[in-house]
């Protein structure tokens, strides 16, 4: 059995916690707290291919957007990011600003890592608003590209859609690593 500590990145309200929720509990929370970050643990064995069982153990949410966090968030977000195997960098496809914040994220991922690649996925959640899109497909896979040819998803924790797929696909890309 494996074991793998992955962190869910990404700007205020873009539905790190739902997507999260909807993985761990299968249930779409319609609002949820408010603090700066959290950490869940949670066992949930994925299957991989056919044969290996993957067990993820460890999730964290950072919540805030990065430049709101006083310095203590900081730091452990720092020390939590540190010890993250992969992470899922998560905007809304309704909201262009968070589609800018990844390029923050992933600077900051590979900084604290200090690396220059490490495995990630980028996740366009709120698909199920495809009327009110702001940011294209094209853009969001042009990014992708542009960032060390991460995999990039769309997903709905609303509607379900994909929403284990995000967490198989990092599995997937920290198992090449
Ligand atoms: P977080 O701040 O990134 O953790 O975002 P939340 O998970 O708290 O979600 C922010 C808001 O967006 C909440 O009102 C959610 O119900 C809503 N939301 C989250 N995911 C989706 C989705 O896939 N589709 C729609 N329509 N709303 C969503």
């Amino acid at each position: 059995v494996e074991e793998f500590k992955l962190a869910v990145v990404g700007g205020g309200g873009v539905g790190k916690s739902a997507l999260t929720v909807q993985f761990v509990q299968n249930v779409f929370v319609e609002e949820c707290k408010n603090a700066p970050f959290y950490l869940l643990t949670f066992e949930k064995t994925i299957p991989l291919s056919r044969i290996p069982i993957a067990n993820i153990v460890e999730l964290m949410m950072f919540l805030a957007s990065l430049r709101y966090l006083i310095p203590l968030y900081k730091s452990l977000r720092d020390s939590y990011m540190r010890n993250a195997d992969g992470f899922v960098m998560v905007f809304s496809i309704i909201d262009r600003k968070t589609f800018e914040e990844i390029n923050e994220f992933y600077d900051q991922i590979l900084r604290v890592k200090d690396a220059d690649k490490w495995p990630m996925v980028i996740i366009g959640n709120k698909c199920d608003l495809e009327s009110e899109r702001a940011v294209s497909k094209e853009d969001a896979m042009k990014l992708a590209a542009s960032c060390g040819r991460m995999p990039y998803l769309e997903a709905s924790a609303k509607a379900r859609k994909n929403v284990d797929e995000v967490f198989y696909e990092l599995v997937r890309e920290v198992r090449k690593q």
